[in-house]
């Protein structure tokens, strides 16, 4: 028999989510904010719950995916969680992440907490790449793991509940600085006779092949070695910086993205490690 479950927030992730465990079959309790959200759920067999405390009633396994911390914390303010298997998929900090698990502890519920790395399209389709980082109770995601595989495939990082978000956030802080750099180099050719969607071909591939450097780092921080078969070090990419920062002058683009990487470059090599690769900047950015 399929495992039924709760799910408040149907917001467009919520939603794609509700969709996928109703086409599996899993009898599915939704509650949102704004009632009129639910309507379209109600048709396709989902039952709708006037409040969230009844909603949260209605299931032992109770799946929240609204919009923050906050919101979180709003729609459990006051809500029975006694016994009850909470997974958390909105997105938060670690430490918001552990002290939610506490609260739920002090409630008498199990928490595991997730971080989608897919976006809604991806949600429900087999084979999307797609995938949630899961941590925190390990019993809660061995009891639940294959209604929680049903939305899109699953990663579990581990007992502390802060794990699932810092991979999370890890990953998209990466993400954010490549677009960065696709967003200067789009500034670049911007204005000159070249196709952007033929430069996106190259930008692509280019990118996919230097995404393999991650290793020769992860193999610096993890030797503490930071200077042996470094391809490119330090010192030369500072050499060539000036040559990318003329560029931008020369093509009329501020080169506000670039600079703050550079000068924590500059500053590395001014202390005397221009031999070294990329790990001496993990370095230069670890306050602990
Ligand atoms: P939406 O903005 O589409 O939906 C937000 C949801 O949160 C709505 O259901 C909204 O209710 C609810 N909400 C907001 N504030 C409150 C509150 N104070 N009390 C109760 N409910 C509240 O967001 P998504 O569905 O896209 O995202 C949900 C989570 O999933 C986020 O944490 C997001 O980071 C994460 N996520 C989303 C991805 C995406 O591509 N969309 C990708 C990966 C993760 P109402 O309808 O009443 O406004």
């Amino acid at each position: 028999q399929s495992t039924s479950l709760t799910l408040l927030g149907l917001g467009a992730m919520g939603t794609a989510l509700a969709h996928a465990w109703l086409a599996a079959g899993h009898p599915l309790t939704v509650w949102n904010r704004t009632a009129a959200r639910a309507e379209p759920l109600a048709a396709r067999g989902a039952s709708v719950a006037a409040t969230a405390a009844e909603a949260v009633a209605a299931n032992r396994l109770v799946v929240l995916c609204l919009l923050d911390d906050d919101s979180v914390g709003e729609t459990l303010d006051g809500v029975d969680l006694t016994g009850k298997d909470v997974v958390n998929l909105t997105t938060g900090t670690p430490g918001q992440s552990r002290a939610l698990a506490q609260r739920a502890a002090d409630r008498g519920a199990r928490l595991l907490d997730g971080g989608i790395m897919a976006v809604p399209p991806m949600i429900g389709v087999a084979n999307s790449g797609g995938y949630v980082f899961y941590s925190g109770s390990r019993s809660l995601f061995d009891t639940h793991s294959r209604v929680l595989a049903v939305p899109t495939a699953t990663r579990y990082v581990g007992e502390d509940p802060g794990h699932a978000a810092l991979y999370d956030v890890a990953l998209l802080s990466a993400m954010t600085g490549m677009f960065a750099g696709v967003s200067h180099a789009f500034a670049l050719i911007r204005g000159e006779d070249i196709p952007p969607k033929d430069f996106a071909h190259l930008l692509a591939g280019w990118l996919t092949a230097m995404a393999s450097s991650v290793y020769g780092m992860a193999g610096q921080l993890e030797s503490g070695d930071y200077t042996t078969g470094v391809a490119s070090n330090l010192a030369m990419q500072v050499a060539g910086s000036a040559t990318l920062l003329r560029t931008a002058e020369e093509q009329g683009v501020s080169p506000e993205l670039l600079s703050p990487y550079m000068a924590l470059m500059e500053r590395r090599v001014a202390e005397g490690h221009g031999d070294e690769g990329g790990a001496g900047i993990v370095d230069l950015l670890t306050r602990r």
